[in-house]
């Protein structure tokens, strides 16, 4: 073999960090914080200031590969410990604030947090558990109400005064690209929470990958708005790859509301935001009934769920938003796949672009991807053959933290199982049927739950819609749609009406045999459909479902 004669350039996190402090150091990162003042620095400031937390983090006795939890909001804080962690030598491990108490310290004690870095708006979650989580010896607080004292035991710092005290100087402390970065558990929409371990390498080729212009394309020029939480798979990348690219950045802080979001976008210029369709839907309602300026917007992102092709439309249609469909999980850090049109895309007219967008897309380069039956037989791509998606790549995990060995989720030749059952067409775009848990299975057919949701939503006097599998006792399970009615229209529409507007667009043994109506779908700690919830509130009878005529097959 001839070896390239070519240069050893570890992939680490410093290097996206130094880059970005050399060419962008004057570029901004706004944080809307809690009073609803919004602070400004640069990335120069930040530089500075994660050399200082570097200092900090060591002098609380950090020592390699130590984990550092994050207990807080999107904001510069949480910023600086995407950087500081890793880059002294620790582990990133961001909590999510949503989960209850019984997870989090779960989470918390299978991680071994040793440091926790805490939010002062979130203070009452973490002293709930703080008696239970023997590990963590610190705990440095930030963005604390005035004269709220801290019920915690261990040391408890302040964050600014620990960085005041700190030297500017600081070598980073990093070996090896292979070393840990950063740690994420999925947010067990199905089963308990694993976590993913991320290393500078994963991290900083995903950086690369996300930013690729068939990818997200982000460029110097952009706006960029993470909706999606720093503790859901890394934001979605989006803090170091803005950083990569000098893009400003928009953190929200704890204003999620759709009022807070339009105000904000409309206010920075927002060119990319990214969120769940949760945050999607409610911004659309917002801004159908207190019109805002959002035109600024180049790229809407959505992911973590379906985005209703219904939604896609309308922003579109109605505000001239481009959406940007993307699927990723947290074990692949997390972009696996886009949905933006290809050459052959161009001339169709508007309504099949939306049919196009609204699939999750194909894979961008670094995700390979391939389908296959239960036996394990790869399947072709012709858009109509289902089967489990399976993906491989340099930021997919090759293993679950602390359980290596023990999970079934990796195939011997080394492909990681998605749980999702998928199509994909001859052009690689995929689309997602369901999750295997999800899937309605009807006298051993599927249903795919994903798509009623989405013919359902599109309904005008349905604002959210889930389906669920009811167990029936000649075709074992059938559809259950749970739905949320516009106000107006609670007294009026009625099961019939609701089949019939699903008739012309699903095969007919699909039909729902019931709806369940209620004022709320319940929510995931990350904004998804709880099925889990709903499927034990069936079986506690507190559903109350309201059987269609005639639409079993
Ligand atoms: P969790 O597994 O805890 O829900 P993740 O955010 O990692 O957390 O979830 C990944 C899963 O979310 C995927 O396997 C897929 O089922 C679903 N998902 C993500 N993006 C999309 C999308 N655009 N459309 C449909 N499903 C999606």
């Amino acid at each position: 073999m001839l070896e390239g004669l070519m240069m050893h350039y570890p992939l680490t996190m410093d290097r996206i960090l130094e880059h970005g402090n050399r060419l962008y150091r004057h570029k901004r990162i706004k944080t809307l914080l809690p009073n609803g003042k919004m602070h400004e620095y640069t990335y120069g400031d930040l530089y500075r200031r994660v050399k200082r937390l570097c200092n900090v983090l060591e002098g609380l006795g950090l020592q390699m590969g130590d984990r550092v939890g994050t207990f807080a909001w999107n904001n510069y804080q949480h910023m600086e410990l995407y950087f500081g962690a890793p880059l002294a030598g620790g582990v990133v491990h961001t909590l999510n604030i949503r989960l209850f108490p019984e997870q989090l310290a779960y989470i918390i004690n299978h991680a071994e947090d040793r440091i926790l870095f805490v939010d002062g708006t979130l203070l009452p979650l973490v002293e709930q558990v703080a008696d239970r989580i023997p590990h963590v010896e610190h705990f440095v607080l930030f963005n604390v109400p005035p004269g709220r004292e801290p019920r915690l035991p261990g040391q408890v710092h302040d964050y600014e005064a620990l960085l005041a005290d700190a030297s500017e100087e600081y070598t980073w402390r990093v070996q090896d690209e292979n070393q840990a970065l950063g740690l994420c558990y999925t947010s067990g929409t199905t089963g308990n929470p694993k976590g993913a371990l991320y290393s500078h390498r994963s991290m900083v080729l995903h950086t690369m990958g996300e930013c690729q212009a068939m990818a997200l394309g982000l460029t110097e020029s952009d706006v960029v708005l993470p909706v999606v939480p720093q503790f859901h798979a890394m934001a979605w990348g989006l803090p170091y790859a803005a950083t990569m690219v000098g893009a400003t950045l928009v953190m929200p802080g704890p204003h999620l509301k759709p009022e807070a979001l339009a105000q904000l976008i409309e206010a920075e210029r927002v060119t990319v935001a990214a969120g769940v369709p949760t945050i999607w839907n409610g911004l659309y309602h917002e801004l159908r009934t207190r019109p805002r300026d959002i035109s600024s917007i180049r790229a809407l992102v959505v992911g973590g769920s379906a985005m209703p092709r219904a939604l896609i439309e309308a922003y579109e249609r109605d505000l001239g938003v481009n959406v940007l469909h993307a699927w990723g999980m947290t074990e692949l850090s997390p972009l696996g796949t886009v949905s933006k049109l290809l050459s052959h895309h161009q001339d169709l007219p508007a309504p099949q672009k939306w049919d196009v967008k609204a699939r999750q897309g194909y894979p961008i380069f670094g995700v390979e991807m391939r389908i296959v039956d239960d036996a394990g037989h790869e399947l072709p791509w012709d858009g109509t053959t289902m089967g489990e998606l399976q993906v491989r790549g340099p930021w997919i995990i090759r293993d679950y933290f602390k359980l290596e060995g023990s999970s079934d989720a990796f195939t011997p030749d080394g492909w990681f199982r998605t749980g999702d059952v998928v199509t994909v067409h001859e052009d690689g775009f995929m689309t997602i049927t369901d999750r295997t848990k999800d899937l309605v299975k009807s006298g051993g057919e599927w249903i795919s739950s994903v798509e009623l949701e989405g013919h359902l939503m599109a309904h005008p006097d349905v604002l959210e819609a889930a389906v669920i599998a009811m167990p029936d006792e000649k075709w074992q399970e059938r559809p259950l749609a749970v739905v949320v009615l516009a106000p107006q229209a609670r007294e009026q529409v009625q099961v019939e009406e609701l089949n019939a507007f699903l008739e012309p667009r699903v095969a007919r043994w699909w039909l729902p045999d019931a709806y369940a109506f209620v004022e709320e779908i319940p929510k995931t700690s990350v904004g998804k459909f709880d099925k889990k919830v709903l499927r034990e509130r069936l079986a506690q009878g507190e559903l109350r479902p309201i059987r269609a005529r005639e639409a079993t097959r």
